[in-house]
């Protein structure tokens, strides 16, 4: 798991306009958790149910609509994202 350094942003968001790897699986669960990473973004708020928002969704940048882009680049815990195996794939086909 990387970890959450001003580096490894600018390692997310250099390499954000590569492809999300084929290996992703699961859903975001709207933790917000990738939006501190490493500061608190200013365009992070929650609704009434604790959900994260983005306040500037349709604009956000690549690296925000791709994380984890790749599983090296994952930081947070508890993101609804995983990665699967080659292996994975094949059982489940
Ligand atoms: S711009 Fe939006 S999606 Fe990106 S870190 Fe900020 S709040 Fe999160
Ligand atoms: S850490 Fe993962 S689950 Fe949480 S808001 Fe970011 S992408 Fe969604």
């Amino acid at each position: 798991m990387a970890k959450n350094t001003w580096s490894e942003k600018a390692k997310r968001t250099l390499t954000s306009v590569l492809p999300v790897s084929k290996n992703r699986v699961g859903t975001c669960n709207r933790c917000g958790q990738c939006c501190k990473l490493p500061n608190v973004c200013p365009f992070l708020d929650y609704d009434k149910d604790g959900y994260s928002i983005c306040k500037i969704y349709k604009f956000r940048p690549l690296n925000c609509r791709k994380y984890p882009r790749t599983e090296d680049e994952k930081v947070c815990k508890n993101c609804g994202y995983y990665f699967i195996t080659e292996d994975d794939k094949v059982l489940t086909k």
